[in-house]
């Protein structure tokens, strides 16, 4: 078979240390990838545009919270009932695959598969009976009387989590925006799409956190005439944002505000536009949190349209269910004009008779009764997991109180989008990837972006020749102070040079020749037109600086 662009893409990226399977002297393990100093840097760089998008345009704030996450968290947040794939085992060869790969549709699975007389794709054998499993792998924190725990499955939780620090921080103001970049873990059924499926990749989240009765967006008007390309899973369709909003495509415009910066940040990344689409989830996939949820895909030649960002109205999901399990005020306020003053009865609960009698359940019950609006006295119920619960008079005492109300109280809702920073650095490597011939040779270009580029400037000096060389290495290193990767490459004939550069995506070459030593200026090759110019030694740094900022 002849090789693929992922073939060719991924023996580049071995070959030049992009990217190499883990644990490969040990017989690898599917679903783990290793990034080596290239394939570091440009993560890193792709990392730091994202940066630049939600920190300095979006004014959100970065936090970094664990990698293992207790069991509670994950329970509140319906990732251990809900975070699961439908799976089939083949009854010969003992493989597993997720369903969803194999079938066509998605509705009555069990009858398509036995229906359709659906195979085993690697044996051809008889498939068992679907079962769902729980992607998340599971640990234990401590000895002895340890705490059961995961790896996140997202970064998102941590940032729910510490909503109400972060609002305190951000002075009691909605709507603000908090990311995370981190490592996330899915133990995938059949990750047998290389880089695209892993089972420990990279995140990048946002969430941002509205005000229910305001789900605009302070720059909206400012991005509105902009134009998107939705498919509905029927046609592809181009839009102007407010278009989209006002047809109530997109369900409102905090939603519409995210997709449209997720297309400049990916397209400001180097992704082909006509490889990008937004396509909206039907009903029936939603994520168990969302209510409404766009995909920013990109299209692959190996394995056609990748779903790399996940944009999902997230509602008042998560920190409805924090301050459920968790019993603490996550609430926000929604300021009056003037402040009212209230008669209130307040029922003020006793932990310390709530708790022995309701154990787990105490934290929960103490939550609601704060927030209960009291009518009658003599009975007090709350309703817990469908079962209702009647409180003891010794559980609390009830005062009646004048209050000066500043506001009332609300959960905010989320808008996040999620991205797999893997998936994108894949793609831009593919929509970027030029093969030709040169000389009878094959010849490889990445036309990476400089801005996310591994290395910015190879400094290469003409020939071998210590004179050529001392001016090469003092340039090669004012460009590194001066926060500009460099190569530093005397080896070979200077076309070999530039060949090795262009294959690994660097956008300039710098050459030193003899005339340097008479007129201080150099060469400096541009690799997507292969121009060269003639510039001072003096100006090399801002000009540099310049074209790779840009
Ligand atoms: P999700 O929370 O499932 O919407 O995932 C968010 C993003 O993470 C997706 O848009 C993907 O880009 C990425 N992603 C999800 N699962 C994987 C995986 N197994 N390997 C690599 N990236 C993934």
């Amino acid at each position: 078979m002849p090789l693929d662009i992922y073939d060719k893409l991924m023996m580049l990226a071995k070959r030049r240390g992009f990217i190499y399977p883990s644990f490969e002297i040990y017989g690898g393990s599917a679903g783990f990838y290793d990034y080596g100093p290239l394939g570091s840097r440009l993560k890193q760089n792709i990392e730091n545009l994202w940066r630049k998008f939600y920190i300095l345009k979006d004014n959100c704030l970065e936090i970094s919270t664990p990698t293992v996450t207790l069991f509670e968290v994950l329970k509140a947040s319906g990732h251990v009932e809900e975070f699961t794939d439908l799976t089939v085992d083949c009854k010969k060869c003992k493989q597993s695959f997720k369903v969803e790969e194999i079938i066509e549709e998605k509705d009555s699975i069990e009858n398509t598969i036995d229906k359709d007389n659906i195979k085993c794709p690697n044996c051809r054998s008889k498939l068992m009976n679907p079962y769902p499993v729980n992607l998340m792998f599971s640990t234990k924190i401590g000895f002895g009387k340890s705490r059961d725990a995961f790896l996140r499955p997202e970064t998102a939780q941590g940032i729910f989590i510490d909503f109400h620090l972060l609002y305190r921080y951000n002075r009691e103001k909605l709507p603000f925006g908090v990311i995370q970049i981190g490592k996330g873990y899915r133990n995938e059924v059949s990750p047998r799409q290389g880089i695209i499926r892993l089972r420990e990749f990279s995140m990048a989240e946002a969430e941002i956190f509205f005000d229910p009765k305001d789900k605009n967006h302070q720059n909206f008007d400012l991005v509105k005439n902009k134009e998107l390309y939705l498919y509905d899973n029927k046609k592809e369709k181009k839009y102007s944002l407010e278009k989209a909003v006002n047809d109530k495509i997109i369900n409102n415009q905090a939603l519409a505000y995210y997709m449209h910066l997720t297309h400049e940040f990916l397209i400001a990344a180097g992704v082909d536009q006509k490889k990008f689409r937004f396509r909206k989830h039907d009903k029936n996939e939603l994520a168990h949190y969302a209510e409404e949820c766009w995909d920013a895909e990109l299209y692959s030649e190996r394995f056609g349209w990748i779903e790399c960002v996940g944009i999902a109205d997230r509602s008042a999901y998560d920190l409805k269910s924090h301050i459920k399990k968790s019993g603490t005020d996550m609430y926000a306020t929604r300021k009056y004009d003037k402040p009212r003053i209230v008669k209130n009865k307040k029922i003020i609960p006793k932990m310390d008779e709530l708790g022995p009698l309701f154990k787990k359940k105490a934290g929960e019950i103490k939550i609601i009764l704060e927030n209960m609006e009291v009518k009658k006295l003599d009975k007090i119920s709350v309703k817990i997991d469908g079962k209702t619960i009647e409180i003891p008079k010794t559980c609390y005492n009830v005062i009646e109180k004048k209050e000066k109300q500043t506001g009332e109280k609300f959960i905010p809702h989320v808008i996040e989008p999620s991205y797999g920073i893997d998936r994108i650095l894949y793609c831009i490597l593919e929509h970027n990837f030029i093969e030709t011939r040169k000389k009878d040779e094959e010849y490889r270009i990445l036309k990476l972006n400089p801005i996310i580029s591994p290395i910015k400037v190879a400094v290469l000096p003409l020939i071998n020749d210590n004179d050529l060389s001392k001016i090469a290495k003092e340039i090669d290193l004012s460009l590194r102070n001066s926060g500009i990767e460099t190569y530093y490459d005397e080896g070979g004939t200077i076309g070999r040079r530039y060949a090795r550069m262009d294959e690994i995506g660097t956008p300039f070459c710098i050459t030193v020749d003899h005339d340097s030593l008479e007129d201080n200026s150099i060469t400096i090759r541009d690799r997507d037109t292969t121009n060269q110019v003639r510039i001072k030694i003096n100006d090399i740094i801002n000009v540099i600086l310049n074209r790779i900022s840009s």
